[in-house]
């Protein structure tokens, strides 16, 4: 479970009505069972559970169970889409191991604002459910053009590799997870415009996820999963 506060031993922690109802009627948990918490820095801690009614959960941490380690994957750029369909990119980013989301609006994108707050909900409860230590933060959304702008910047020699449908250039994405970045466009696709300003950047590369025309969900699933599994033991 996810805690936002300091980890240590003896500490009481007080956990959201979420999370509360989870351990008492999902997973039928009583005080004196143990839960598992973290807080994406300190790693993985065992807690007793001291008070548990149906909304309301105290715990308090005992030991440390998994040292804090990094949980270096591939960074994900998606054109926004549409609110559930945005929802399900990050989850599914979560799950497949995405290291940073980076929402971008492009020529075509055809959806409204985020909800930051419900988005980093989202990966978090996502993080829970996978059990990731870490929760991939959420940029803030920006345009497609500053994105490429900035990218050396701040995403050093990371390179990103842009699904494209029915490119002749397109190939495979063979590189160190940790070192890559998959980008993901809007239901309409990439305008042509966008195509060239892609293809002028040094740090891109066109990759394909077969022949068939996916939607950007599954994009998003196929083309992390295929940088994921790269990065598995
Ligand atoms: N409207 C576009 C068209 O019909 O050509 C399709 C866009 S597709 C629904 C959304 C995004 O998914 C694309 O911009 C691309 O990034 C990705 N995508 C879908 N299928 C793909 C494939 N076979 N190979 C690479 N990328 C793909």
């Amino acid at each position: 479970l996810h805690c936002p506060q300091c980890l240590a031993p003896g500490v009481e922690v007080e956990l959201d009505e979420g999370q509360a109802r989870y351990l008492g009627t999902v997973l039928r948990r009583s005080p004196g069972d143990g839960a598992r918490l973290f807080n994406g820095q300190d790693g993985e801690w065992l807690a007793r559970i001291s008070t548990l009614r149906k909304q309301r959960c105290t715990v308090a941490l005992e030991e440390r169970v998994v040292a804090p380690h990094a949980e270096p994957g591939p960074w994900l750029v998606f054109g926004l889409l549409k609110r559930d369909a945005t929802d399900l990119v990050v989850r599914l980013a979560t799950e497949l191991g995405a290291e940073r989301l980076l929402p971008v609006t492009t020529r075509r994108t055809n959806a409204g604002h985020t909800n930051p707050a419900r988005l980093a909900a989202i990966a978090t409860e996502a993080a829970e459910q996978c059990e990731r230590l870490t929760v991939p933060p959420i940029e803030p959304v920006r345009t497609l053009a500053e994105l490429l702008g900035g990218w050396e910047e701040m995403a050093g020699g990371r390179h990103l590799f842009a699904a494209i449908e029915r490119d002749p250039q397109a190939s495979g994405a063979d590189a160190a997870p940790g070192e890559t970045a998959l980008l993901v466009g809007p239901e309409g696709g990439f305008a042509p415009e966008e195509l060239e300003l892609l293809a002028r950047r040094p740090f891109v590369t066109p990759v394909s996820l077969g022949p068939r025309i996916l939607r950007a969900e599954t994009a998003v699933a196929a083309g992390l999963a295929r940088l994921h599994f790269l990065a598995s033991p």
